[in-house]
């Protein structure tokens, strides 16, 4: 058996991370097995349609490196691969389950449907269309042949619903949750297809499965609730011996409390819900993606991977590669998995390790750009290397690294207090006369500077190094003090310490 897998999402919006984990295990599953991948867009529904969600789920799945065999995007043949543009393939099929019993016409009338919910409601019930209901509502059930032909061809709207057999044991066997069973009777007569012509999503999602050969369908735990029908759906279509096998994948959930993560978690909680940055057409409302947060697209893969799945051993960093060939769904856990920000922080970190000088160079350039920054490319170069260990995001970098490419306009006051002490000013004299005495080179200044001047005269050595910091950088911070020297340079140095000289001044004795 040749595996073949869908991601089938609706384009209502931005893909959500959930959706993207959802592709990225059909992707690992297909890829794993030698099968296919396939891209499904189902928009049914077209009261939900928003434009560019489309497009929107295609750039963010190629972002992620989750590459499709089949789809919308690169055809294939079983296609189309959008189910408006397979419109005309649905009515014969729901034309099949009503000639066959499986389905019946209902002409019920919104304005009837809410005056029956109301009915219930009164006697603290609910309304459900279903076996115990559909007896005493407009449905060809209880109406002559003849007349469901008049009602039809005089073009009275209508929608054609499931018939579940009455009580009747429906087991789906999922591959993560094992067998999962529910009695039809508690099970409501979904719409399948509308006069309009539109299928529902039931109806076109099995119909599109069987006809695109899929043989596994991963997706998420919202749907098992429906599994039943879709089971049924195989029945009725005499398709059982080829139905797909399914999984559920559980739910995403917020790092804290529980429940579903949504779509305001992200913001809220300082990490992106969405892979790519999304502009709502409607609103104009910004919700921010992995992306242009600084993500590195491995990561993002890395840390979606492990949320309900863990290849049973402490290795946390996996490849793409490594996960193809490590997924298991049998390891999928049935539980909600947490989002955990700080782990996902780390993973990107990581993976900016990963990344060569030149890399991070490549994205640190635009921030220089933007300061009106004009160094060697070989320098940036080698701060990049000096302090990418110091970062989670390229957007730190400029923070970071500044110094390296502008004198402090400012000392931090803190600072000051703790360490420029009464003398410092002439220590830092001194620094700067052996800075333009000594060979320029590492271990001579660390012998003249910390041996010969600072040990030799029984100096404080954290006061005058941090004080030639403060000198250097503003603040307290940076890497190693004499590397830091040697990069920014001599005269450089030299001006910054003269500099801090004049500005800070002998501080009072008291
Ligand atoms: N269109 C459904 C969704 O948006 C697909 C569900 C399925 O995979 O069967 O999630």
């Amino acid at each position: 058996m040749k595996v073949r897998v869908r991601f089938a999402p609706s384009p209502t919006g931005p893909l959500h991370i959930g959706g993207v984990r959802t592709a990225l295990y059909n992707y690992l599953f297909a890829r794993q097995n030698g099968g296919q991948m396939i891209l499904r867009i189902e928009d049914t529904d077209q009261t939900r349609f928003v434009p560019g969600a489309e497009q929107y789920i295609i750039e963010a799945l190629d972002w992620l490196g989750i590459k499709f065999d089949e789809g919308v995007h690169i055809g294939g043949p079983f296609g189309p691969y959008r189910q408006s543009d397979r419109k005309p393939m649905y009515r014969q099929y729901a034309e099949q389950l009503l000639r066959d019993g499986w389905a019946y016409y209902a002409f019920d009338k919104p304005e009837a449907l809410d005056a029956k919910r109301k009915e219930y409601e009164a006697q603290k019930r609910t309304f459900q269309y279903d076996c115990h209901t559909r007896g005493e509502m407009d449905n060809s059930l209880n109406l002559s042949a003849d007349e469901v032909q008049r009602r039809i061809d005089s073009g009275e709207p209508y929608v054609v619903r499931f018939k579940f057999p009455e009580n009747l044991e429906i087991t789906v066997h999922d591959l993560i949750r094992g067998d999962v069973t529910m009695n039809s009777n508690l099970l409501d007569d979904k719409v399948l297809f509308k006069s309009d012509g539109m299928p529902t999503y039931h109806l076109a999602n099995i119909v599109d499965d069987h006809t695109m050969e899929i043989t596994h369908v991963i997706r998420g735990e919202e749907w098992l609730p429906s599994a039943p029908l879709h089971v049924m759906l195989y029945r009725a279509f005499g398709w059982e011996d080829t139905m797909p096998q399914f999984a559920h994948l559980p739910l995403l959930l917020k790092p804290e409390g529980n429940g579903k993560l949504s779509k305001r978690d992200g913001d809220r909680l300082g990490f992106p819900v969405f892979p790519l940055d999304w502009h709502d057409p409607k609103t104009g409302e910004l919700s921010s993606g992995y992306r242009e947060r600084g993500y590195v697209p491995e990561a993002v893969v890395n840390i979606l991977a492990l949320l309900g799945w863990n290849p049973g051993t402490e290795q946390e960093i996996l490849s793409m590669d490594e996960l193809i060939r490590l997924f298991d769904i049998s390891r999928i856990s049935k539980n909600g998995a947490k989002f955990n920000v700080e782990k996902a922080r780390w993973f990107n970190h990581e993976y900016l390790q990963m990344k060569s000088d030149e890399e991070i160079a490549d994205l640190f350039e635009p921030q220089l750009k933007e300061h009106n920054v004009t160094a060697s490319r070989e320098y940036v170069v080698r701060v990049c290397g000096m302090m990418k260990e110091r970062i989670n995001f390229p957007s730190e970098l400029w923070d970071t690294c500044c110094y390296f490419f502008e004198a402090p306009t400012e000392y931090d006051p803190a600072a000051i207090k703790k360490r420029w002490k009464p003398g410092m000013t002439t220590h830092m004299a001194k620094v700067v006369e052996i800075l333009n005495t000594v060979p320029f080179e590492y271990e001579a200044i660390h012998k003249a500077l910390l041996d010969d001047y600072i040990t030799a005269n029984g100096l404080n050595m954290g006061q005058v190094m941090n004080s030639l910091r403060l000198a250097v950088v503003g603040k307290t911070v940076g890497p190693d003090m004499i590397t830091l020297v040697m990069t920014i340079g001599k005269d450089e140095t030299v001006k910054r310490v003269n500099r801090a000289i004049d500005v800070i001044g002998e501080p009072q004795e008291n």
